[in-house]
């Protein structure tokens, strides 16, 4: 189902955000806009309710470039080449437009390590640093060095180190009760010629030795095996819509992993097994995918949406004209049996609007 904006605004540049904020001594500012405001990338991960009555932004700044580690800007980065050393990293600065797969295809296209696991996830630049986001064990933090942005409410620009932007498992101070405040205008990352792939998770280092073969394992060889695998598990948004992962992975203490592992027990026998990732301090990950397919949910539909029949995790619109109302009496079906069944409450990873 369409839903509508009341208004929506795409700016170039950060001198435009200036003007729509009041500094431009033009008539018309964002006061004057209806509200509220919602500044978006390209909406892969919000579900809209409903029609928005507001103003969406969306940020036309799109660049790649070159910086520097140097003290000649608020990020502590220069373009000047010349006066600066360089060192095993390489840093690049990207307009919060850019799709962030793009930016993955730049850079493995260049031989650079860095944000190749990060390949085929929807959205921008700006919302990667946004989001965390997360895939094949690397997180968007773990190569952002610096963010940088317009703080709407002192009207200038402000830019922010990796360590104090809060991040978190899909979190960030962009996501507090400072949400709102803080338009990115380009996300500096650290990438490298040298540092190799992160191959960890799961069976990514099979899958990427298979696909090399004799040859060597490049950024380009571990996009491309990366790319084939999300293809095998996630829907092409372009044929059928979704937002991707709809709920986080739950993060519980040990006790309510044992009392998961316990009820898959008694219903599969004694050796069947829970997947978990450790998460510190007596914590523990449990794939939301296991624990919905465990309620019955994979490939389960009716009426216009879904729960994909290859990855539970993601609800699907299967038509095209599923309602929000559609979405969501899903979405409180799935959450309140994975709490009957686990006693655990899933929360969405997909932003409500
Ligand atoms: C098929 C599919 C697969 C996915 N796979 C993954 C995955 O593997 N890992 C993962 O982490 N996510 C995944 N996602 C979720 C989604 O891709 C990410 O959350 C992505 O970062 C959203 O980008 P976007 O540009 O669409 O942002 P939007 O969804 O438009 O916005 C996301 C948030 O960022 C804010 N925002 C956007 N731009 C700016 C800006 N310039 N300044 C300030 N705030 C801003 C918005 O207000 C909102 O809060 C997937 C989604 C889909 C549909």
């Amino acid at each position: 189902m369409k839903v509508s904006a009341a208004c929506v605004v795409e700016y170039d540049s950060i001198d435009d955000l200036y003007v729509l904020y009041g500094k431009g001594g033009q008539d018309v500012t964002i006061s004057d806009l209806p509200k509220p405001v919602l500044h978006i990338g390209e909406g892969s991960n919000l579900l809209f309710t409903g029609d928005f009555p507001g103003t969406l932004l969306h940020s036309g700044i799109r660049f790649i470039r070159q910086v520097f580690p140097g003290s000649a800007d608020a990020s502590g980065l220069t373009a000047d080449r010349e006066s600066q050393e360089r060192g095993a990293s390489v840093f690049y600065e990207v307009g919060a437009g850019v799709p962030m797969d793009e930016f993955c295809a730049w850079a493995a296209a260049k031989d650079l390590w860095g944000p190749e696991n990060l390949s085929h996830i929807p959205g921008e630049a700006g919302a990667s640093a946004v989001q965390n986001v997360g895939a094949y064990g690397v997180e968007a933090k773990d190569i952002i060095y610096s963010v940088n942005c317009f703080d709407t409410v002192l009207c200038r620009t402000v830019s922010f180190r990796s360590e104090e932007c809060g991040y978190g498992y899909r979190e960030s101070l962009f996501k507090t009760d400072r949400k709102g405040r803080y338009i990115i205008t380009s996300v500096v990352f650290r990438l490298s010629e040298f540092s190799g792939p992160v191959l960890g998770y799961g069976h990514l280092k099979s899958a990427v030795e298979a696909a090399a073969g004799q040859g060597g394992v490049t950024p380009s060889l571990v996009r491309d095996t990366i790319i084939g695998i999300r293809r095998e598990k996630l829907p092409d948004v372009s044929e059928l819509g979704s937002a991707g992962s709809f709920f986080k992975n739950p993060v519980v203490p040990r006790s309510a992993y044992e009392k998961v592992l316990s009820i898959a027990r008694l219903e599969h026998g004694e050796g069947c097994n829970v997947p978990h990732f450790e998460a510190g301090s007596g914590f523990v990950k449990i794939p939301a995918a296991w624990l919905i397919e465990q309620c019955g949910w994979k490939g389960y539909s009716e009426g216009n949406a879904g729960v994909y029949s290859r990855q539970p995790l993601v609800i699907v619109n299967l038509t095209g004209n599923a309602s929000p109302d559609e979405i969501i009496s899903l979405e409180n079906r799935i959450m309140a049996s994975v709490k009957e069944k686990f006693d655990i409450l899933l929360h969405p990873e997909v932003e409500h609007i």
